[in-house]
């Protein structure tokens, strides 16, 4: 049986091994800010840092939208996004980023992707950017425009499926979409929409195919080496 003092020492003793002192819990603060920055898509609720310049996406380029084309959000805490939205941008790469850039041009989507697989994103995977004309859809999805026109089938290019499916396969285990044509959708199927775009020259077979080899490349990679 111990004394009063005994016990004080001892949660004072686990209480200094939790947080190392008030200097440590200074350290262990920052710590866990920084794990939130890595992990802000899981947590609810939670006011999410904004760096300037920053991408979601792994070697995307940063060009800013109008502020006028998107509003400010704090998804997946304030709308659950569940869709990724396919566009074709019916112009070249150049002119959909003026636009974008453009405030009386009322939209503009996360992503643009190039016809050599460069992506550049617009808008914070956090925000509601204005592309699929449907408030509801904007809410719960992200937004990726692909440089061409729906008519012309050359548009669409091998770099672009491929770097375009890396893209849409980090979204959807980001917010834990399951890789499928209800979930990964053309403009042309949001409710009440008159855009036909990506069009009937899209590969959704072929693009659906790469989203689920990605997916499982970062499944085998993420996955810690069998012991042999
Ligand atoms: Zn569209």
């Amino acid at each position: 049986m111990g004394t009063a003092k005994d016990d004080a020492d001892r949660r004072l003793g686990r209480r200094a091994l939790l947080v190392g002192g008030a200097a440590a819990a200074v350290g262990t603060a920052v710590l866990a800010r920084e794990e939130l920055s890595r992990l802000w898509w899981r947590m609810p609720g939670v006011d999410k840092p904004r760096v300037a310049g920053a991408v979601d996406f792994r070697g995307a380029r940063w060009v800013g939208a109008s502020a006028a084309n998107y509003r400010v959000a704090d998804r997946p805490s304030d709308y659950r996004v569940d869709r990724v939205v396919i566009h074709v941008t019916q112009g070249g790469y150049a002119s959909a980023v003026k636009v974008f850039r453009d405030p009386g041009h009322g939209a503009a989507a996360h992503y643009i992707v190039r016809k050599d697989g460069r992506v550049t994103q617009l808008v914070r995977e956090l925000d509601v950017a204005f592309h699929a004309g449907n408030r509801e859809y904007n809410e719960r999805s992200v937004g990726i425009e692909h440089e061409g026109f729906v008519e012309d089938a050359s548009s669409f290019t091998a770099e672009m499926y491929a770097s375009s499916a890396r893209l849409t396969a980090a979204i959807c285990a980001r917010y834990g979409m399951p890789v499928d044509r209800e979930h990964v959708i053309g403009h042309v199927e949001v409710p009440g929409t008159d855009h036909t775009d990506p069009g009937r020259f899209w590969d959704w077979d072929r693009y659906m195919r790469l989203i689920r080899a990605e997916r499982e490349r970062a499944r085998a990679s993420a996955s810690p080496r069998a012991a042999t």
